[in-house]
């Protein structure tokens, strides 16, 4: 992953010389903080329960600790692939058990890693649903464009076919639990007692057990290979909705079907036009003696330049609507909004003489009816006499 990952130790909030229980502890308060279930839909908290829980996933692993104080976050690179930490040798069970029930879930949910069974035993699950993002530009946004982009996709290893042990052998049934994935406890708490459903924490879920591991997949039943992807965006989008290719998430579990690939689409902002659905909002400049005088302009739209008649007199601010340049609709990219553009008069900061004696001549042609830069003050004599200020 190209992100620069945070260090595990400075994620928790605990020295390196940290005891399991201290650990554990630390672990225990941030989940409880950041816990999804806790801030539906937050992202942040999300990343920040992904981040401790990996952490403290390497961490609570005395040899996965052992080579994280050795080699950094490079000891387990290329292992998960694709964004997914592994968590398949984990058990949060009983840090969880107390706290929100199904703590196998979550894990399947937020990492997408199916192999840490839930509840779900051993029927066919949906895989998990993999996410990615692409950026676009605001112009894109209005046409539709095609995207390529790269994805680590898990497949069934095919040595084992997604058994994970080594041709030739075959897994056998887990004894902890029966070859049912789960394990059915009672537990004493302030609501009395409880039934507790966890994943097996031997066979993870799968209800078997590799005795010889697949040399091609480690174990694992998976493997993993970079592929490209076409997303074909529609037009219209806006800025952080999602499209959704089925089929090209994490592959199911016990036969169930794939999980579907979520790319967010993230959209550039313009410098020329503002958004609001489907309407687009723009600015054009426009001279003195156009107001004036009325004529034509220019106007940008998203199709490119067009013409408009001005009508004279037209004072600065005055906002023209024109029907169908705004954005296409994203069910039906006939369907369009419209564009509103705001005519601002300038006023010209530098000019030639000639063009400032023309000016001047305007101003004593049309004289005293227009202006306010006038002094107007009170004779002597009661009489209203006029001054004038440029000359
Ligand atoms: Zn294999
Ligand atoms: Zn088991």
């Amino acid at each position: 992953m190209p992100e620069q990952k945070r260090d595990y130790y400075e994620i928790l909030g605990v020295p390196k010389t940290a005891t399991d229980e201290e650990l554990k502890k630390a672990y225990r308060s941030l989940a409880k903080k950041y816990h999804p279930d806790m801030h539906p839909g937050d992202k942040e908290a999300e990343a920040k329960f992904k981040e401790a829980s990996e952490a403290y996933a390497v961490l609570s692993d005395a040899e996965k600790r052992r080579q994280y104080d050795q080699f950094g976050h490079a000891a387990f690179e290329g292992g998960a692939g694709g964004g997914g930490f592994d968590f398949s040798g984990m058990d949060f069970s009983d840090i969880f058990s107390d706290l929100f029930s199904g703590g196998g879930d979550i894990f399947s949910n937020l990492f997408g890693g199916g192999r840490y069974g839930g509840r779900g035993g051993n029927g066919p699950r949906r895989g998990a649903s993999l996410r990615a993002a692409v950026r676009i530009t605001f112009e894109e946004a209005m046409t539709g464009v095609e995207k390529e982009l790269e994805i680590t996709l898990k497949d069934e290893c095919v040595k084992c076919n997604g058994t994970g042990a080594k041709p030739g052998t075959s897994p056998v049934t887990c004894s902890k639990c029966g070859g049912k994935g789960k394990i059915v406890y009672t537990q004493q708490s302030f609501f009395g007692t409880m039934q507790n459903v966890t994943s097996c924490p031997d066979c993870r879920g799968t209800g078997k057990m590799i005795k010889d591991k697949c040399p091609d997949c480690g174990g694992t039943g998976y493997t993993s290979s970079k592929k490209r992807i076409k997303v074909d965006v529609p037009a219209g989008i806006e800025n952080g909705q999602s499209i959704r290719i089925t089929g090209k998430g994490e592959p199911g579990i016990n036969g169930g079907e794939r999980g579907d690939l979520l790319v967010e689409v993230r959209v550039s902002e313009s410098s020329k036009f503002e958004r609001d659905g489907m309407t687009l909002y723009s600015h054009e400049k426009m001279s003195i003696a156009i107001a004036a005088l009325g004529g034509e302009m220019l106007v940008k739209t998203i199709d490119g330049d067009i013409i408009v008649p001005i009508k004279s007199g037209t004072q600065t601010g005055t906002t023209m609507r024109i029907k169908g340049k705004g954005v296409p609709s994203i069910r039906n990219k006939e369907v369009r909004g419209d564009l509103y553009v705001t005519f601002d008069v300038a006023v010209p900061t530098s000019m030639s003489t000639a063009a400032k004696e023309a000016l001047r001549k305007f101003d004593e042609e049309t004289g005293d009816s227009l202006h306010a830069t006038e002094n107007i003050k009170t004779a002597d004599d009661g009489s209203k006499k006029k001054k004038k200020l440029f000359k």
